[in-house]
């Protein structure tokens, strides 16, 4: 499809033109949604929540649903309503330290430039916490795949991050991140930059595709299986993270391989050999 093309709701010989009116920008980045392929079915609800339109700087992740992080909160305002004599007791200040605290929460406001942090650093004689809560995904040597890369970080090499696992996927154009399903929980993702499609099914016939582009997020249902295909020219970089201290994901590759493989081949009419040659270890991204 050529930037200047009107995409239609149209496959093959089915369906037509939509007049409009439209968001033809919109439909641009969701072909899959306008004209699915024919394996979709059913009625599997949305798990594609668009792009913000200027992106984000960071990403806030929690292991619950119900938190946000409106539920954080800044000193300033703590101090605002706690009573001064409850203030003066807990630190054994006097008034005086009081009088010119916050009346009200402080949130972005000028302040003095700190001395270099090596100077300034405070040595606490508790020492430092046991496990770090600070984990560098990129400094850590990916994992490589025929089509792409991963990292991954969970509870076995980011020990503090013991409810929330994460992988950072790396697909070259037209890569696939294969086909598989995760026995733990739901996936959430969040994409960085390229374009992809992904496919979920959600068993009893029932399928649905999306397209994605960098600041989207998707998601998919515990143990639907899926893949995620780049459809780009450039590389198709995301996070897929989960509620779980264990990254762990089943290849539907790797588990047919090592099936007794005329079981394989019967329900999938193949020839045993076809089956017999899949490859024995997981290949988390094919090209
Ligand atoms: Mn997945």
């Amino acid at each position: 499809m050529s930037p200047e093309s009107i995409p239609q709701p149209e496959r093959g010989l089915e369906g037509g033109p939509d007049t409009g009116p439209r968001n033809v920008e919109l439909d641009r980045q969701n072909p899959d949604l306008l004209a699915p392929p024919e394996t979709d079915a059913g009625t599997l609800p949305n798990l594609k929540f668009q792009a913000l339109d200027d992106g984000v700087e960071f990403l806030l992740v929690f292991d619950d649903g119900e938190f946000s992080e409106n539920s954080t909160f800044m000193i300033s305002d703590f101090f605002a309503h706690t009573p001064k004599s409850v203030i003066a007791k807990n630190f054994g200040w006097s008034p005086e330290h009081l009088d010119r605290l916050p009346e009200r929460e402080k949130y972005i406001f000028a302040g003095q430039v700190p001395p270099p942090l090596e100077r300034d650093q405070v040595v606490s004689p508790t020492g430092d916490v046991p496990r770090s809560f600070k984990h560098r995904l990129l400094a850590q040597e990916p994992e490589h795949f025929n089509g792409g890369r991963a990292r991954v970080a969970d509870s076995t090499n980011f020990a503090a991050s013991d409810t929330i696992s994460a992988a950072l996927v790396e697909i070259e154009p037209g890569g696939l991140r294969e086909l598989h399903w995760h026995p733990t929980d739901d996936e959430w993702q969040y994409y960085i930059s390229g374009r992809g499609r992904m496919g979920v099914f959600a068993s009893s016939g029932q399928n649905r595709t999306f397209d994605y582009q960098a600041g989207d997020v998707g998601y998919v249902p515990f143990a639907f299986g899926h893949y995620v295909e780049n459809t780009g020219s450039e590389p198709l970089v995301f996070l897929e993270m989960f509620r779980n201290p264990k990254f762990e994901d089943i290849s539907l590759s790797q588990w047919m391989a090592n099936t007794p493989p005329q079981v394989a081949a019967d329900t999938l009419n193949l020839p045993r050999r076809v089956v017999e040659s899949i490859p024995k270890t997981k290949t988390r991204i094919t090209a």
